[in-house]
């Protein structure tokens, strides 16, 4: 009786010290606990630490403390009922995963259980790569996969986006009888929307002849992060249609789709139904908001966002960040880099390129070399490969093309495609042939049949009317046949998105547009537009020229939204190529003759055209 009572003044001292902040080791307590225990203590200290981890599994440094408390007890480092435990709390709180399976790898055959926790531990971390291996070597000891193996390797096998490997998954499911699960048929459905299979993927869902809200969220789900946003919408409408109730993984989905497509107006109903419903605009839904004005260029409104969401994650910094940075606010995005560090939140390695892209559309060339040397030891962050472009363009925008050059060659790292793709971009803009000669060599090695780098070339041949070159390149580029990707301009107009190609004449108001645009030509040239020639000739990135009155799909879209909307709107085209410099000297004049504030999200970055001139200062 007495040993009972001790055991539980214990237990309930223990927790309690647990769950403070008190560290173990310097509590009375820990003396206290250590003294109690009786010589052979295994299987009483076993049962304590287990409901320990039970009770108070709430962070990883306990957890640690329990285990090594366990040890210094006696209990083996491999014990199964201990380890599982461990693992199944290390991977619940979403710690790093190397503790878990170091505790993993000491455990002489570990259960099913097991198995599929840390599986299920790699398939939503970041590095869900290890979970296929696990597979592969849980089959190898031969241990039979349950109901709960599939929808986490599926999961994992989605995140690499290996459709391949899913596939053979998705034969093994049959074989085992589990194709006819739920939660496993909407792993399948996820896994085919996301992997850009949508045929499989509307399939599996027609196939399936019981749906619920995670069904319909992981369809969606796949194809927002598939870049589908018309999918996300159909099946939304769909969604709506058969009375299923949305929830806020829904929401997320098919704000990150208006996002992609520039949908504003119809982001913006999402926003309200989300209030209407009180659906709470939690982290995730916040990101996703704040995301989402940034993307359509509604730079105040995304602060608006960001000032309401309650608990800020990195990401809602970073998502800022990035969004002031691509917006031409560097300076703004820098204040706030800065406003995040005072709170003492670590930047991720996102957050960084968000900030070099800001000092390098700034012009801060010496404060986006101190950002990049201190990644590493104050950051804790290796760059990548992404960070070294970043400096490559901070030079290169800089007009300091060799020292851009020597940087490259001195970078560890392999310098890929979108490196040398930099050089020559800065090299065509400030006019040094002979290091964009270099860079080009560089890319025919890499990417040998990019068109973007036919155009860089050509604009510098054609910037010292090296007429010859340019209509070789040109040749050259048909006769090894060079696909283009073909231009579009996406503009919305109440609720629905209109989208135009290169002289476009497939619009019911075909007439009215061409008729605008005819007086835009005229309007432009009396306030001194002379066409850029230069471009004419030499920007095959997409939409060659033909005659005067073939006009790029940015064009065409403004002049509709010109017709359509009141004196004063404000007009959002999002072009998926760059802007060519001829458009971009017309929009200039177009908004400052039609006194329109103009957005334009090209491939890279955004324009903002006010009052003739653009927040890019013509450099993009
Ligand atoms: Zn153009
Ligand atoms: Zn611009």
């Amino acid at each position: 009786m007495h040993f009972k009572l001790n055991l539980c003044a214990f237990s309930c001292n223990f927790l309690h010290l647990l769950r403070s902040n008190i560290p173990l080791k310097h509590s009375s307590l820990y003396f206290y606990c250590t003294k109690i225990i009786p010589e052979n203590p295994k299987p009483y200290i076993l049962k304590q630490c287990i409901a320990l981890l039970q009770a108070c599994a709430s962070s990883n440094y306990k957890l640690k403390q329990i285990h090594a408390f366990s040890i210094k007890h006696g209990v083996p480092l491999n014990n199964p009922l201990l380890g599982k435990h461990l693992i199944f709390f290390s991977v619940s709180l979403s710690e790093s995963m190397s503790y878990a399976h170091k505790i993993f790898s000491q455990i002489e055959n570990p259960n099913i259980f097991t198995w599929n926790t840390l599986i299920r531990g790699y398939a939503f971390s970041d590095y869900p790569k290890p979970a296929i291996d696990l597979y592969t070597q849980m089959r190898f000891d031969l241990v039979e996969p349950d109901t709960h193996t599939f929808p986490f390797l599926l999961k994992a096998i989605s995140k690499l986006l290996d459709v391949k490997l899913g596939k053979k998954v998705h034969c093994i499911v049959i074989r085992n009888g589990y194709e006819s699960l739920v939660f496993v048929q909407n792993g399948l459905v996820h896994l085919y929307a996301v992997c850009e299979c949508p045929e499989s993927a509307y399939k599996m869902f027609e196939k399936m002849p019981v749906r619920n809200i995670v069904t319909w969220n992981s369809v969606i789900n796949g194809f927002a992060l598939n870049g589908k946003p018309d999918e996300v919408l159909n099946f939304f409408k769909k969604m709506s249609f058969v009375g299923v109730v949305p929830d806020g993984f829904t929401m997320v989905s098919l704000l990150s789709a208006c996002a992609e497509l520039g949908a504003l107006a119809l982001g913006r109903r999402v926003h309200v139904y989300m209030f209407k419903v009180g659906l709470n605009v939690n982290m995730h839904e916040g990101n996703a908001l704040l995301d989402l004005y940034a993307k359509c260029g509604r730079i105040s409104e995304a602060k608006i966002v960001f000032d309401e969401i309650r608990n800020k994650s990195v990401v809602s910094w970073t998502t800022l960040i990035v969004g002031l940075a691509v917006n031409g606010l560097g300076s703004e995005a820098i204040d706030l880099f800065k406003e995040m560090e005072v709170k003492e939140l670590a930047p991720t390695d996102i957050t960084l390129v968000g900030l070099l892209y800001a000092c390098s559309h700034c012009g801060m060339v010496d404060e986006g070399f101190d950002y990049f040397n201190q990644m590493t030891e104050r950051y804790g962050i290796t760059p990548r490969i992404e960070h070294y472009g970043c400096i490559v363009d901070l030079l290169g925008r800089a007009g300091k093309i060799k020292q851009a050059y020597e940087f490259i060659k001195s970078m560890p790292l392999q310098p890929n495609a979108v490196i040398w793709r930099t050089l020559l971009g800065a090299c065509s803009i400030h006019g040094h042939l002979a290091l964009a000669q270099t860079a080009r060599a560089k890319l025919l090695e890499l990417d040998p049949k990019h068109c973007g780098d036919y155009v860089l070339l050509s604009n510098l041949y054609a910037s010292e009317h090296r007429w010859m070159d340019v209509h070789q390149l040109r040749d050259k580029m048909v006769k090894e046949g060079v696909r283009k990707t073909p231009g579009f301009s996406l503009v919305e107009l109440r609720n629905r998105v209109h989208e135009f190609v290169m002289g476009d004449r497939s619009h019911p108001q075909d007439k009215e547009i061409y008729a605008m645009l005819r007086e835009i030509t005229k309007v432009l040239r009396l306030e001194g537009y002379v066409p850029n020639t230069v471009n004419v000739l030499a920007d095959i990135e997409e939409e060659e020229k033909e005659n005067a009155l073939t006009y790029h799909s940015e064009k065409i879209a403004i002049a509709f939204m010109l017709i359509n909307t009141l004196p004063g709107t404000l007009i959002t085209v999002i072009k998926n190529l760059r802007v060519c410099a001829d458009c971009h000297l017309a929009i200039k004049l177009i908004s400052k003759i039609y006194e329109r504030e103009i957005v334009v999200r090209d491939r890279s970055r955004f324009h903002h055209f006010k009052h003739g001139s653009c927040s890019c200062k013509d450099y993009w």
